[in-house]
């Protein structure tokens, strides 16, 4: 999806998927990611646009057309006149870009206008919102026909289109997008039609994210439930009897997590692992990565030391990152693995163990524990390291332990400088925004630097914040800084990481109960 050379670009119209992160298409996800401008709107889950390109431009278009300050015909101008200039234009859209939400209006215009366009078909809430509540849409036993319409209509509309005679007559399961604000006058719509008053409906709001909530009652009761309850856009509804199947199939709600919002302060690259496995908890995750990883401030001295890796005796891994960048510049070098000679590896951490393996190569030594002392023990329990040559490859700026104990056992130790951890000076998925306004429950660290750094921004502490610790060192940093530890993971990685946070919640609500 390069700019064309024609001069015109394409429009993509995208669907985003109802919220969770993994419902976003394979197709979605490859049209953000070469995209040279990108239009969303407040259904989109902002997290997606993590996969931008750093140089793209990334526009919000708002909740509704005048929350933005801009017009929906603005927005489209703005959209047509991109692609006129050859970019490659995506509009990002919640759930399905031609279910409601204006998708097709936005089509039409492009097409009038000439320009090239593609539709990317994504989940709709309208399904998924309700498959997320444990609710199918349809059940051979209940229903043999779903209608989707909209409570929200065109407000220039005087009479409305809604045919409720239609609908009380058609049964089935029905969902309606929008319009929870006006569920009274819906309610007694279909009442007044006939449709009886203990038909079983669900509210479904921020269906499919961390934040999900679901509120079940009847057609008599479920408007007022709602207002009693402060429910509150967006959701989705759904009346029909296969609402009842809740009671046996809601999975979703029952997560760990759910509800909790945890931030990950990790780089954007290595953040979807943890991200994922806390959302898979439940949690509803802010990705706000506060470093990013840059080549080392002198990438010819590394590439010199890459390339006599075959004289050294040990190759020393420090992290998944310093493996990384030392096989980057290594193949660039040789096209063939036993180029890396006689050297045995060392790697510390499973993790940065893991990311050698990926390489196809063997692990000689791999001390368990996330911390430089444990490997000069390690390297103590397998004999004497004296006068071998170790190559130490690492990030700039780091503790320098580790160096000074091998020399301290008789080793000839050089260091390479793979990489630097620089502060991320871009916030793409507005996530600082989010934490100043809704706060979080709980914040993670995974390395001295992510405090450090995290701090530096200077974003006010959001009001109850716990702090979440990988280990000791990362913890030492957190408290020398005036923060306080609530949670310490055992295993000093990242699934050791999620399992403390777990247990922390789950004793929280033990507490509570
Ligand atoms: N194209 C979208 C719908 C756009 S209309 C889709 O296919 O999902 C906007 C309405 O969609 C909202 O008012 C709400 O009713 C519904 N909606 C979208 N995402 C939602 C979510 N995560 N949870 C609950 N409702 C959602």
């Amino acid at each position: 999806m390069s700019t064309s050379k024609s001069g015109s670009g394409t429009v993509y119209l995208v669907g985003a998927g109802p919220g969770d992160l993994g419902l976003v298409t394979l197709r979605a996800k490859e049209c953000i990611e070469k995209a040279d401008v990108i239009g969303y709107d407040h259904l989109a889950n902002p997290e997606t646009l993590g996969w931008a390109r750093d140089d793209a431009e990334i526009i919000y278009v708002g909740k509704t057309a005048g929350e933005s300050g801009i017009s929906q015909n603005e927005i489209n101008a703005l959209l047509i006149e991109k692609a006129r200039e050859g970019k490659q234009v995506v509009r990002l859209k919640g759930g399905d870009p031609f279910v409601f939400g204006r998708g097709a209006e936005e089509a039409q215009m492009i097409a009038d206008a000439g320009i090239a366009f593609e539709i990317v078909p994504g989940v709709t809430s309208s399904i998924a919102g309700p498959a997320y509540a444990g609710i199918p849409v349809t059940h051979r036993g209940h229903n043999s026909h779903v209608t989707i319409f909209t409570g929200h209509e065109d407000p220039a509309k005087t009479e409305s289109v809604i045919d409720y005679a239609a609908l009380a007559k058609l049964g089935g399961t029905q969902v309606m997008l929008m319009g929870v604000e006006r569920l009274g006058s819906i309610t007694s719509e279909m009442t007044k039609h006939g449709v009886r008053g203990d038909l079983p409906v669900a509210l479904i709001r921020w269906a499919t994210t961390g934040q999900q909530e679901t509120l079940t009652g009847t057609l008599a009761d479920i408007a007022q439930k709602a207002v009693a309850n402060d429910f509150a856009a967006p959701a989705v509804a759904v009346f029909g009897d296969v609402v009842a199947l809740r009671d046996k199939l809601n999975w979703y709600e029952t997560r760990p997590l759910l509800g909790k919002r945890i931030v990950v302060t990790r780089t954007r690259k290595q953040a979807s692992v943890l991200s994922s496995k806390l959302r898979a908890l439940g949690a509803h995750v802010i990705e706000l990565p506060t470093i990013r990883i840059e080549p080392p401030s002198d990438l010819r001295e590394f590439a010199e030391l890459v390339q006599d890796a075959h004289i050294y005796d040990w190759i020393v891994f420090t992290s998944a990152n310093g493996v990384d960048a030392f096989f980057d510049i290594f193949f660039k070098l040789y096209d063939d693995a036993r180029e890396i000679g006689g050297a045995r590896i060392a790697a510390i951490g499973p993790a940065t163990g893991q990311r050698v393996k990926d390489f196809h190569l063997h692990v000689d030594l791999q001390p368990k524990e996330f911390v430089a002392e444990e490997v000069v023990r390690e390297f103590k329990n397998q004999g004497s390291i004296e006068n071998l040559k170790i190559l130490l490859v690492r990030a700039e700026k780091t503790r320098d332990v580790l160096p000074k104990e091998l020399l301290g056992l008789g080793a000839i130790v050089d260091e390479a400088f793979a990489y630097r951890t620089v502060p991320e000076t871009r916030d793409t998925s507005g996530a600082r925004g989010q934490l100043a306004k809704d706060g979080a429950d709980l914040i993670t660290f995974t390395s001295s630097s992510t405090v450090e750094n995290f701090l530096a921004l200077g974003l006010p502490w959001p009001k109850g914040m716990q702090v979440a610790s990988i280990g000791p060192i990362t913890s030492q940093t957190a408290r020398d800084n005036g923060l306080k530890i609530d949670v310490e993971a055992r295993r000093h990685d990242i699934d050791g990481l999620v399992k403390a946070i777990g247990a922390f919640f789950a004793g929280e609500s033990a507490k509570k109960s």
